[in-house]
């Protein structure tokens, strides 16, 4: 990036993330996703007057333990706080949130980007309630300006929503924009590996702020900020950095002023637009939660959820690497394909690294692809990756035969074994059998037969494809050679 090497970026990530609790933040109410508009909804995350809010337990057991895992100091004592805002999102006209008392602070997140580790410093992570979603009804671009009408569903209202906060990110120079997209992946690991939360980008389960500034190299002042709002992707967190430096140096160099907004992220063009001027602090005119106790954590409790912290992500990706024998492009491949998890259960019902990760980077991956969804989400389990592999491997199907049953088990025929007995799948191994395909084969094509003769060995491969091509791919190709090359010489 050429505008690094006059401007210095700064960035700054703040992350919402949806923690996975059975319950609402406040209130009893279900939190699952995709259920019918304000079906999971009641008095008090409805905001109707005179109901109460109780803290749910296990939201701060969450939060406590992600503080922990960014190396957080966790509050003896804290409070929740009232943010006051008219939104039609948020029913009560106020968000209760934590202000100048958050659950944990001062902690860091090490992220590695083209062998260099940098350091991200964690202000804060606190906790809240989320806010409900607003649907705009007509109109061209689903955004409140020309809609018809609006609609609101309050399922969402009252979810504990974590915030994670950094502190300003600088000497990246220009890579800046990877680092922010490595933060971003470290975090969603780190908090899938607590299992804490789904962690779904695209579900927005887990959702960034970024924040950008420019600072004239030499000049030791920081720029104005801009806010980059609610970013889905973990490429798109990459994208809105780079076309914010960009933008900035543009202004900048124009000899104008960056203005302190709020912005949109567009995902067609990978541009930021113009939101609305960024509030300040005192705007939402915070007090403390008179409804709500202070959270006073015990510090055994804090210990007790310490010892159940698991192995750190970054940790785990370098034994299994090990383990694994792969490079560091290898590692990246199966990180960006977000497979580890996947491989890794594979492997650990049996199936060899290589088989693994040929299975779920090769042919699941393709079709993930061709269907959109996402890997871990395809209808078929690691157990019966791993049986696939393992049917393989003891010759009962070659790889064509294995992605027919691939085929079946995705159709929803059922397990590997009840696919390769229904659609009778398994390898021709009868030599006999081969022997009579090979025979057929050999008399069909007397140019190869005779060419091989000569010393053109390659040619062996049209015998071997006949043969294929007789026994409807059943045949194993390993075996066919050999029994042609005996029967021509
Ligand atoms: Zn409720």
């Amino acid at each position: 990036m050429i505008e690094t090497e006059r401007y210095a970026p700064v960035i700054g990530l703040e992350t919402h993330v949806e923690l996975g609790t059975r319950t609402k933040m406040f209130c009893g109410c279900g939190t699952l996703f995709g259920g019918e508009p304000n079906s999971q909804v009641c008095p008090v995350c409805l905001g109707l007057p005179g109901s109460l809010p109780v803290v749910n337990k296990n939201a701060i057991e969450y939060t406590i333990k992600i503080g922990l895992a960014l190396n957080c100091t966790i509050a003896s004592w804290c409070r929740f706080a009232r943010k006051n805002y008219f939104y039609p999102d948020m029913p009560k006209n106020f968000q209760i949130s934590q202000y100048d008392e958050p659950l944990c602070i001062d902690g860091y997140l090490d992220v590695a980007v083209e062998g260099r580790t940098f350091r991200v410093g964690i202000e804060r992570v606190h906790l809240e309630e989320d806010t409900g979603k607003s649907l705009h009804v007509g109109g061209a671009t689903g955004r409140i300006h020309g809609a018809d009408y609006s609609l609101v569903d309050y399922n969402r209202a009252g979810i504990p929503l974590v915030e994670i906060v950094t502190k300003p990110v600088d000497r990246t120079g220009a890579l800046a924009p990877l680092v922010a997209r490595a933060y971003v992946t470290e975090l969603r690991d780190l908090l899938r590996s607590l299992d804490v939360s789904d962690v779904r980008m695209e579900e927005g389960s887990m959702r960034c702020d970024v924040n950008t500034s420019l600072s004239a190299i030499g000049s030791g002042v920081w720029g104005t900020r801009t806010e980059t709002k609610n970013v889905n992707s973990l490429r798109s967190v990459e994208r809105a950095v780079r076309s914010e430096i960009e933008r900035q140096a543009g202004v900048l160099d124009a000899g104008g002023r960056v203005i302190q907004e709020t912005r949109h992220f567009h995902e067609e063009s990978g541009k930021t637009t113009s939101g609305r001027s960024k509030e300040e602090a005192q705007d939402y005119r915070y007090f403390p939660e008179p409804d709500l106790v202070p959270v006073a954590p015990a510090s055994d409790w804090v210990s007790q959820i310490r010892a159940t912290l698991p192995e750190a992500p970054s940790a785990r990706r370098a034994r299994l690497q090990a383990e694994w024998g792969l490079s560091d492009l290898d590692m990246d491949a199966l990180r960006n394909a977000d497979a580890l998890d996947l491989v890794a259960s594979t492997v650990a019902e049996g199936a060899s690294p290589a088989d693994a990760r040929k299975w779920w980077l090769g042919e699941l991956a393709r079709r993930a692809n061709e269907t959109g969804v996402a890997l871990a989400d395809l209808a078929i389990t690691p157990a019966q990756v791993a049986r696939v592999a393992g049917l393989v491997t003891d010759g009962k199907l070659n790889d064509r035969l294995a992605r027919d049953v691939i085929d079946g088990v995705l159709a929803g025929e059922g397990s590997p074994d009840e696919v390769v007995g229904d659609r009778r799948l398994t390898v021709v191994s009868d030599d006999s059998a081969l022997q009579a395909a090979v025979d057929a084969a050999i008399s069909a094509n007397p140019d190869a037969v005779a060419s091989i003769r000569a010393g053109r060995t390659g040619a062996i491969g049209v015998l071997v494809g006949a043969v294929m091509k007789a026994t409807r791919g059943q045949a194993d190709p390993a075996r066919v050679r050999p029994l042609i090359e005996q029967r021509l010489s």
